[in-house]
């Protein structure tokens, strides 16, 4: 395809506000996709993904489109994820394009997302074309909200396109406003390659399948390319475009998308924002923006049946084949016996992985209470990172905690409500901001343990779900924490150590020994439960013992009554693991989450 016909674009929306429908739209439109083969959301392929209704991993498709100039045209659409787990992802798509059609719901208006997203592409400097989206709902006013994206994000919205994705009203004036306002990408065919990873994944057979965009230069099958900033080298065995199936191709050239297969054996040889050039004839030059992902939440992962340790590893090994951020590594405890510290890029990112181990390799796990990343200086003035409460050195020194810049947009009844919400997570107040009449923009200064428990859905609920919220990280914060032991029957239960401020410390922890105790079932004997901080006792509660064997019950009566009891017994048993003696359900491991 000549350059002069080529778009790259991308489309930003907050989540809901109907990214999704729309490029589905754009596909049928342009007969990329046939009706037939159309599974609704051809973009969102996981099965997690579309339950969710997130787009997790970002894809592309390449649609050739005749426009009412007579000429065809291919749009290359780079899709993006829609969570902040996911934000350098998003980052790096967009640096992938000129331009991006910004998705509004017409009936809600900008969101935190909306915001976050423009920013992003005012980076990049691409064109944005503003779509009023879901016109067709009769609560929607796309004038109100279109003088709202004036207002707000600064952008001339005089002709801004009414859309209804889901009525297919609009998708040829999108389409044509594709062609017209964004720019081809600059002629760089001369230059030494430079290619952009935005994206990447594992297949069996052809080993890593890497999503990119030649910024410089040209690509061809039996080139040697280096990956600048992996340092690895490989010979390309494929190149070709996604139409949005895979289809081979002599020659990728400057301005162009595509995918390239070099056997390569893990998504993490490969990374997201990684340059791409020749091994001879290349560039010393990397393209900017490359950062390797840091896990910011912790967790630990213990298969409740010991046997199922080696399947845990070797599934956790096949995830990460296709998951750069996923770290794991093996952790023994006293307790728990042998099982992983896993590490992720956030919560969502958690309970992806978390679910696919149980659904799709059918492990039965016990999951314990995310952690951020603390940092320490030992008695000896040496630096640690402690991933695991458990591992908080008794002496220790200058404790800090990671912290973000939230962002939160709210109608304005709600503000009160949301302010002492971030108050009691230990929130710095920073700015406020009327963004029209009726909303308000929020920005705290937050640690950001107290945003990975459930900030999202306490802002949610206090708001009556209006309220949105961004955040990105912003550093380190010394703080005066402190470790909370849990004991159980006398003995310390490191997986329920947690990390708290002194200030809220008597509180979590009477907070929790009660809770544990509504959690934990009763046993032959007496439980004695406890929170302590180092070797005082903070707070302690009992579990009295259970009167009547459950057995007792059953004197007498016929045996087959007695199995099936016991049978139920050991299913309810399942998820549990047992801490001195004591059965410990997968709840209680969590409960310092839900503590508020
Ligand atoms: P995404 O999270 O931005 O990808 O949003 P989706 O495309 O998944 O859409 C979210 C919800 O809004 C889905 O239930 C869609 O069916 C619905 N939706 C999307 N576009 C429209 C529209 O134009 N009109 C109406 N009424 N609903 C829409
Ligand atoms: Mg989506």
């Amino acid at each position: 395809m000549r350059r002069e016909r080529i778009r790259n674009f991308s489309i930003i929306a907050h989540i809901d506000h109907g990214k999704s429908t729309l490029a589905d739209q754009l596909l049928m439109r342009t007969k990329t996709v046939d009706d037939r083969d159309m599974q609704a959301q051809f973009l969102d392929g996981m099965d997690l993904e579309r339950e969710r209704g997130i787009t997790i991993k970002l894809n592309q498709a390449r649609m050739k489109y005749t426009a009412s100039d007579g000429l065809t045209y291919a749009l290359n659409l780079i899709d993006t994820p829609g969570h902040v787990d996911f934000s350098y992802e998003v980052s790096r798509s967009l640096a992938a394009c000129e331009g991006c059609l910004l998705v509004v719901d017409a009936s809600q208006g900008v969101e935190a997302q909306t915001l976050a997203n423009v920013y992003i592409a005012l980076e990049n400097e691409l064109e944005i074309i503003p779509v009023l989206n879901k016109i067709d709902l009769p609560g929607a006013d796309p004038d109100r909200v279109r003088r709202e994206v004036e207002e707000v994000v600064g952008l001339d919205c005089s002709d801004a396109i009414m859309a209804s994705a889901k009525q297919g009203i609009g998708i040829d004036e999108i389409l044509e406003e594709v062609v017209r306002r964004v720019p081809p990408p600059p002629d760089n065919r001369h230059k030494p390659l430079r290619a952009l990873i935005f994206d990447s994944y594992y297949d069996p057979y052809k080993g890593v399948i890497v999503y990119f965009r030649v910024v410089d230069g040209q690509m061809v099958p039996g080139d040697v390319v280096r990956l600048m900033n992996t340092g690895k080298e490989y010979q390309v065995d494929e190149v070709g475009v996604l139409a949005p199936k895979q289809v081979p191709v002599d020659a990728l050239y400057a301005g162009e998308v595509g995918y390239l297969a070099a056997s390569i054996k893990a998504v993490a040889d490969a990374r997201v924002g990684d340059t791409i050039t020749l091994k001879k004839g290349g560039t010393a030059e990397a393209l900017d923006g490359y950062q390797e992902v840091q896990p910011m939440v912790f967790c630990g992962l213990f298969p409740t049946d010991a046997d199922q340790f080696s399947d845990l590893r070797e599934a956790l090994g096949r995830l990460q084949l296709n998951d750069a951020a996923l770290q794991y590594e093996p952790e023994v405890s006293s307790a728990m016996g042998f099982g992983f510290r896993c590490g992720f890029l956030g919560l969502l990112h958690m309970e992806i992985v978390q679910e696919r181990l149980e659904r799709e390799y059918d492990l039965d796990l016990i999951t314990t209470a995310p952690t951020v990343v603390y940092k320490c200086l030992r008695a000896g003035g040496e630096e640690m990172n402690v991933d695991n409460p458990c591992n908080l050195p008794d002496k220790h020194d200058n404790l800090q905690e990671p912290y973000c810049r939230m962002e939160i947009i709210t109608p304005k009844d709600f503000v009160g409500p949301i302010m002492e919400l971030a108050q009691q997570r230990r929130g710095d107040f920073i700015d406020m901001t009327y963004l029209t009449e009726t909303r308000t923009t929020l920005v705290y200064d937050l640690p950001l343990a107290e945003v990975v428990t459930d900030f999202f859905d306490e802002m949610k609920s206090r708001s009556r779900g209006y309220a949105s919220m961004e955040y990105h990280i912003t550093g380190y914060r010394k703080n005066d924490l402190v470790r909370l032991d849990i004991k159980i029957n006398g003995e310390t239960a490191d997986p329920l150590a947690s990390i708290v401020h002194r200030d809220n410390s008597y509180r979590v922890g009477r907070a929790l020994v009660k809770r544990l105790k509504e959690l934990i079932p009763r046993q032959q004997f007496k439980i004695p439960i406890q929170a302590a901080i180092g070797s005082r006792v903070i707070a302690s509660e009992s579990i009295s013992a259970l009167r009547k064997d459950v057995l007792a019950k059953c004197y007498g009566g016929d045996v087959s009554r007695k199995k099936k009891l016991l049978k139920k017994q050991a299913k309810g048993k399942k998820r549990m693991k047992s801490l001195g003696r004591v059965d410990v359900p997968q709840e209680a491991f969590m409960a310092v989450l839900s503590l508020g």
